[in-house]
């Protein structure tokens, strides 16, 4: 066996961001948090995300198409995320549901222009969030969905942060490594490419995953592995510690000598 603790693809992604978050969740020094109206506006969009490629094959005016689905998404989701949504904000959930409504004219205009066959299918799901697990990784993790291409069971993952101008980010290219190699143990055939949709702007990406990524997951869930025997891994100090839940412990714990090697 690879590592000798369980990891999960969110703790990849977590490390990714700040190795230091890694510590602190696995510590379970979860933070109590609002609803908030950007996770409110993900949970949506990743919901007609999921709906896009039927959409985009109907060959009709996309746009009311679109229209339509939010209005029903709008009614099914606290049924769909009946936990995390329970105690939500009124005012938060209606101005999530205006922003959504607001790039709906972008996704409708860049999902007509990339609609051919080859996009539809990197974007229909043939199973949606599907657990997957590793036992020679020991990893486990849910990609959005798994679309089939090229005679392939590949993962799709969905974002709603902003697409780049071309391909993806590098961060994003992690994720998609670790779900590929998932993919590939759980459905016996190799797996050399995955698909990244931008869901605000109706963007579908197809990635080649390269051996300097699966060689970087490697690396990470040792590290990962670490952590959660008890290393405090450096602070990953920058301008995004003032959104973290962890900020105070964290600055409480200072950059020990020891956590810099690490
Ligand atoms: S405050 Fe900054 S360095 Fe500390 S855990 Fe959060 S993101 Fe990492």
């Amino acid at each position: 066996m690879f590592c000798e603790t369980n990891s999960n693809v969110s703790e990849v992604v977590l490390y990714t961001k700040c190795p230091r978050k890694v510590y602190f969740a696995s510590r379970n020094e979860t933070i109590a948090d609002d609803i908030k109206k950007p996770y409110i506006r993900h949970l949506l969009l990743k919901e007609l995300a999921l709906s896009c490629a039927e959409i985009a094959r109907s060959q009709q005016e996309m746009f009311p198409l679109l229209q339509t689905r939010v209005e029903e998404i709008v009614q099914e989701i606290i049924t769909i995320y009946s936990d995390e949504l329970e105690h939500i904000d009124e005012n938060q959930f209606k101005d999530a549901v205006e922003d959504v409504y607001e790039v709906l004219p972008a996704i409708a205009a860049n999902l007509k222009s990339q609609s051919d066959e080859e996009m539809i299918e990197l974007i229909t799901p043939v199973e949606i969030e599907p657990l997957m697990h590793s036992d020679k990784l020991n990893l486990t993790g849910a990609p959005s969905a798994i679309v089939f291409h090229d005679n392939q069971k590949i993962p799709l993952l969905i974002k709603t942060s902003n697409a780049p101008k071309q391909g993806v980010w590098k961060n994003d290219r992690i994720p998609l490594a670790a779900y590929s190699m998932l993919a590939e143990e759980t459905y016996g055939q190799p797996v050399n490419s995955a698909v990244l949709f931008y869901a605000s702007q109706g963007q579908a990406r197809p990635v080649r995953i390269r051996p300097a990524e699966r060689r970087e997951v490697l690396n990470i869930l040792k590290r990962i592995e670490k952590i959660k025997n008890g290393k405090m891994p450096q602070a990953k100090r920058g301008k995004l510690c003032v959104y973290c839940p962890y900020e105070h412990m964290c600055e409480s714990q200072g950059d020990s000598l020891a956590s810099k090697f690490f």
